[in-house]
């Protein structure tokens, strides 16, 4: 019961070792589970790592090599799954690590998949559309071997979007045959589902939500600050404004504003989409990264990259809630430091579950080819994620332990079952 998690810290880049860090919190939770070491074993190991050399012609005429990865972690309750990423960070433990909490969150969602990851390490912001488009499809042609509707289902994560899907799409059907079932995030013209683009924003703020409405609150009148206005970051501070909340701090990679009276949301949308950053919007202060989430808040939403709070940091935060939009911004140190501050976090696994719920639900829709309107995406979405706040909630209350180790022993059991029953 008492395993104390850290990740250790990596000299050569100066980072945690994240795949580590995540296999310390499952150690944690399957202490609690009293799980033998056989399963233990079986269930941290990745199922299948593949690192390819991608060489793209760049714009120049040069050819620049690229590596890229795809993990596949467990695959005992279904297909894998899980996203793409494109930034400079990526790295193998780094996908390796969001690799197992894809396996741990589809699981925690009861959703029929197992985990996946993958990435290029690439610097997307400085690259043309030609360039992108030329490195995924080298890329996939590389990783085609392992990917398929009923193997393994890539979608969009950080620098990745829908048109990176399409190219995902079309590259894998022109040896495939037509296969939109093999990619989730795709364009809505290309069989993607509608509410996907939105899924993961809504998702955390119905988790938001959901703990509000267990204390008697609701999101209106309260204060938020997000780091990231991507996919995420973005959709959530509409989310948080349109039922009232007040979005007080906002940055990303170039910077960030601040107004404690409540940022324009809306106005910063029409901002952000002509200059690319949330940088410079009028009617607000500037606001960095590191400030950001020390601030006065009733709930600190990270929505970028991983490992941000820190036990450096940890000390001085001040919201009594974290929702976790991006994976892993915590460092497990900085995590038992919150609890035992009181400090109520609630874990990536479960806070941004709504991308890979709604990708279930556009996979279902490509294999049936029969398509949903918003209202029964969100509708069904919602259910989900209620129904999983709800389960985590009560394990929390029966074993007096915090929301990340009741969301990891809920998964843990589910995927070792299946390991089980599936024999070896
Ligand atoms: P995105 O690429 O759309 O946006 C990323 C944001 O983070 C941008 O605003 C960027 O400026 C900012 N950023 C990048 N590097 C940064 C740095 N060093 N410091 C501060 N900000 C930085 O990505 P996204 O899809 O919004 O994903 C954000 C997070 O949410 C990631 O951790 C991702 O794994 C997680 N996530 C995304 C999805 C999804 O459906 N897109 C699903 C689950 C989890």
């Amino acid at each position: 019961m008492s395993t104390r998690v850290t990740g250790r810290y990596k000299a050569s880049t100066g980072r945690y070792n994240a795949f580590e860090a995540v296999n310390g919190l499952f150690d944690k939770s399957a202490d609690r589970l009293n799980m033998p070491e056989w399963l233990r074993e079986v269930l941290k190991t990745p199922f299948r790592e593949v690192t390819v050399a991608v060489p793209v012609r760049m714009d120049s005429g040069k050819i620049h090599v690229y590596t890229g990865y795809r993990i596949q972690h467990n695959g005992a309750r279904g297909p894998w799954k899980g996203g793409i990423r494109y930034h400079p960070e990526v790295d193998k433990d780094e996908v390796r690590a969001l690799a197992s909490l894809m396996t741990w969150k589809t699981a925690l969602l009861d959703i029929p998949f197992g985990g996946a990851k993958g990435g290029v390490a690439c610097d997307p912001m400085n690259m043309s559309m030609t360039e992108l488009e030329r490195l995924t499809r080298k890329f996939v042609a590389r990783i085609a071997i392992v990917l398929g509707p009923q193997r393994d289902i890539p979608a969009p994560d950080m620098g990745t979007d829908g048109q990176v899907m399409a190219w995902l799409m079309d590259e894998y059907s022109s040896r495939r045959g037509y296969s939109p079932g093999v990619v989730t995030g795709k364009p809505i013209t290309l069989g993607g589902s509608q509410g996907r683009v939105t899924a993961t924003a809504y998702g955390v703020v119905i988790a938001a939500d959901a703990y509000y409405k267990s204390r008697n609150e609701t999101i209106s009148g309260k204060t938020c600050a997000i780091q990231g206005f991507g996919n995420v970051g973005s959709y959530a501070a509409h989310f948080w404004h349109e039922r009232g909340g007040k979005v007080i701090a906002v940055t990303d990679v170039k910077g960030g504003v601040y107004n404690e009276k409540g940022l324009d949301i809306p106005a910063l949308f029409t901002w952000f989409n002509e200059k690319r950053t949330v940088a410079g919007f009028p009617s607000a202060d500037v606001m960095n990264n590191q400030d950001l989430l020390t601030l006065p808040v009733d709930c600190l939403i990270p929505a970028a990259i991983g490992d941000v709070i820190t036990p450096d940091n940890c000390g001085n935060i001040k919201a009594p809630l974290i929702i976790e939009a991006a994976n892993h911004p915590t460092m497990p140190e900085a995590d038992e430091e919150l609890y035992e501050r009181g400090i109520v976090v609630i874990p990536d696994i479960l806070a941004n579950a709504g991308g890979v719920t709604v990708s279930y639900f556009e996979w279902s829709q490509n294999l049936t080819q029969f398509y949903w309107d918003e209202e029964r995406v969100n509708i069904e979405l919602e259910r989900k994620m209620r129904k999983a706040y709800l389960d985590v909630q009560t394990m929390a209350r029966q074993e007096k332990c915090s929301k990340r180790t009741a969301a990891f022993m809920l998964a843990l059991k589910r995927v070792g079952e299946a390991e089980q029953q599936r024999g070896n």
